[in-house]
């Protein structure tokens, strides 16, 4: 059989980002064009399963992370500090301001959507967003929360509904982190890129929580199929794999897909079977994640054999969008975990269904009010820059000014490194220190309107090949979100993602490839024109998975006794749904809050977390077996192909 093999591993890529100004909403008539204030932008802003063990305005403020906000403070910025840099902890210390003013541009300011329309402080409940918090409560035991993304927001309603005294304390004005939105001054909805929501089996937390809610009506489409492709054309199909009969899996997903349209040969696809063996190795024991962990998924992929188109047509591009990073770059461990979980555990892992509207209108909304009908006060636009310490317990007594007996630190890998960078308290932890070991990666995300209907074939659409570097996708909206519906043009919500070298571009360099690529995809594109586009840049804003880089994320009860850790990056949390993932991240918010009430011993039920469907008997036969062989192969001193 010719095939290429893959070559050796190149020099891996380093992605931390240049420190460049972003630039809110621009592009289009409806965003850049006045006033006074405003905005470049940002910066700072894992999910583990592991199964064999258990400023006033006219100021210009820099965040810490780089990010350039030019007549906006940060904490006015509507872009959550995760990616707006969170960072504002330097730009109240003097001397740790930097000359980033690079590029920044006027933009009209946006409106809240937390208040529609209406200023930051309405965000606020309880007592209207006031510097101080009146101790009370049903037991008078206050958590602070800092950070408003889905891990915050998740500890902050389980405690509040459990009668503890909660402040969730938010950078941005809107809630949501990475999952926010907001309307520009004419209306035009914004959201920090599109997300999906997958299988029941893996979001299954997610889902209670949206029947929880009650909401007027169900928020998220049915499971879509999805394209994937290469400058050439269509590369495959996703089918929606819960309406076909289902099969064990992996036999499900080959059964189902085969007869669909393959560009890619069967001789190159047959090449990762050897790589599916390893799944069953790599959790065989704590050593061996390590040791998967410290290895790149490239490297991986080269010891397996997997041949150089499935390499570069697939495997590559799907990487690039599901953990935002080139396999050269990515844990081969954290691969291993998110391919199972949401693609080979079970057939019907893979089908992803999305938001019929902007989530932070249509679930951080509603969750900020069932946060103040029990008590709790979700504060916006307040970006915690320190902590205070009791000297005798080394316990945290309140962050900002907000008193607390206990702290849940739920911000993202950038906000925590300036939170430690400048807070002493912290800084003197180990574990906090070694935060500072972490990554994190730069999105993209677009919003363009074109003057006329052009039907896409499929909603949702995985770009490969098309920048050497980044990985893409757009989606048709009209298709997938209620306000688009009717809409006499076409809608696209486009993102780009380890988007470090797209970064630089201006927005219309960067609608202008939007619109190149979608085109090729969908030659319709090519007679119509632009009306109006948004361009967010999110520069280290999303968890980067590197190799090695387990060992430096944090577990959730850190050395500090009533500070615990929140998000999609920490360890230790045995829950399947892992990478990049909004139900991973709000899953760490409830364990979290589950380990603030045994800390605190103020009653009430430990919020309870559904796991992911079992492993299926096959692939726990298989476990097992590999899991002996390991043991037998150790015992003659035999070691394994692919480490
Ligand atoms: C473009 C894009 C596409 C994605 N696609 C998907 C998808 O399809 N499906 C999926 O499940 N997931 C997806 N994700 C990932 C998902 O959005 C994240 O995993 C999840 O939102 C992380 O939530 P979090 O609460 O851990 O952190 P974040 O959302 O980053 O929230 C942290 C919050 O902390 C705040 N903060 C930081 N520092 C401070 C401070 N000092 N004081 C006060 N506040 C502070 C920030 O402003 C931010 O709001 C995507 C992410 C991006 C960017």
């Amino acid at each position: 059989m010719l095939r290429s093999k893959l070559p050796s591993p190149p020099v891996a890529i380093e992605s931390q980002s240049p420190t460049l100004a972003l630039r809110l909403p621009c592009g289009g008539a409806d965003t850049l064009s006045a006033a006074s204030a405003t905005a470049a932008a940002a910066a700072a802003a894992a999910p583990f399963r592991r199964c064999i063990l258990r400023g006033p305005r006219n100021a210009t403020t820099t965040c810490n992370t780089g990010v350039v906000v030019a007549g906006v403070a940060p904490s006015q910025s509507p872009l959550p500090a995760s990616a707006c840099g969170a960072a504002a902890a330097d730009t109240t210390r003097p001397g740790t301001r930097r000359p980033w003013s690079r590029r920044a541009v006027t933009v009209r300011p946006v409106a809240a959507v937390a208040y529609n329309g209406d200023t930051a402080d309405k965000y606020a409940g309880g007592n209207g967003g006031g510097s101080s918090v009146p101790s009370g409560g049903a037991e008078g035991r206050r958590v602070v929360i800092v950070g408003g993304g889905w891990a915050g927001f998740g500890a902050a309603k389980h405690l509040s509904e459990q009668g503890y005294d909660v402040t969730l304390l938010e950078a941005s004005p809107n809630p949501g982190g990475l999952s926010s939105g907001w309307r520009t001054a004419s209306g035009r909805a914004v959201e920090a890129g599109m997300k999906g929501f997958w299988y029941q089996a893996s979001y299954r937390n997610t889902f209670k929580l949206l029947e929880e809610l009650q909401l007027p009506s169900w928020p998220l489409t049915d499971f879509t199929t999805s394209g994937f492709w290469n400058p050439r054309g269509l590369v495959t199909e996703a089918p929606v794999f819960s309406k076909l009969p289902r099969l064990p899996t992996l036999v499900g997903q080959f059964v189902h897909t085969f007869p669909l349209y393959w560009a890619l040969p069967l001789e190159d696809r047959l090449t990762m079977l050897p790589f599916l063996a390893t799944l069953a190795d790599y959790v065989s024991s704590e050593e061996r994640y390590e040791q998967y962990d410290k290895m790149s998924a490239y490297e991986l992929f080269r010891r397996c054999g997997v041949s150089s188109r499935c390499y570069n047509e697939f495997l590559r591009p799907t990487l690039l969008v599901g953990l935002f990073a080139p396999p050269e770059d990515l844990s081969a461990a954290a691969v291993l975990e998110t391919l199972y979980f949401y693609a080979l555990a079970h057939q019907n892992d893979f089908d992803v269904c999305w938001p019929r509207g902007s989530i932070a209108e249509l679930i951080f909304q509603p969750m900020v009010e069932r946060i103040r009908t029990a008590g709790g006060r979700v504060l916006g636009s307040r970006l915690v820059t320190g902590l205070s310490v009791d000297p005798l317990t080394g316990e945290v007594t309140s962050a900002a000014s907000y008193p607390a007996d206990a702290v849940v630190f739920a911000v993202g890998i950038s906000g925590m490194q300036k939170l430690v960078s400048a807070t002493p308290a912290l800084a003197k932890q180990p574990d906090f220190r070694n935060i500072m070991e972490l990554r994190s990666l730069d999105v993209i995300a677009t919003r363009i309107w074109f003057d006329r209907r052009v039907p896409t074939r499929y909603p949702a659409n995985v770009l490969s090949g098309f920048e050497s570097t980044a990985g893409a996708t757009f989606f048709n909206l009209n298709d997938l979100q209620d306000e688009y519906r009717d809409e006499p043009g076409t809608v696209i919500s486009a993102d780009f993602y380890h988007a470090n070298s797209l970064l630089p571009l201006s927005d219309q360099e960067i609608v202008e490839r939007v619109v190149s690529h979608v085109a090729t995809c969908e030659p319709g594109f090519k007679g119509a024109k632009v009306v109006d586009s948004i361009v967010l840049r999110f520069a280290r804003a999303v968890t980067h998975f590197s190799p090695g880089s387990y060992q430096h994320r944090p577990f959730q009860a850190t050395s500090i006794p009533n500070v615990f850790m929140a998000g999609d990056w920490v360890k230790g949390v045995p829950h399947g749904a892992n990478g990049l993932s909004q139900e991973r991240a709000y899953v760490t918010g409830l364990s979290a809050a589950n380990l603030v009430m045994s800390r605190l011993g103020g009653g009430g039920q430990p919020a309870q977390i559904l796991d992911v469907e079992p492993d299926e008997p096959h692939i726990a036969a298989a476990r097992s077996t590999v899991r002996g062989l390991r043991e037998l192969a150790g015992a003659v001193g035999l070691r394994n192909p692919f480490l």
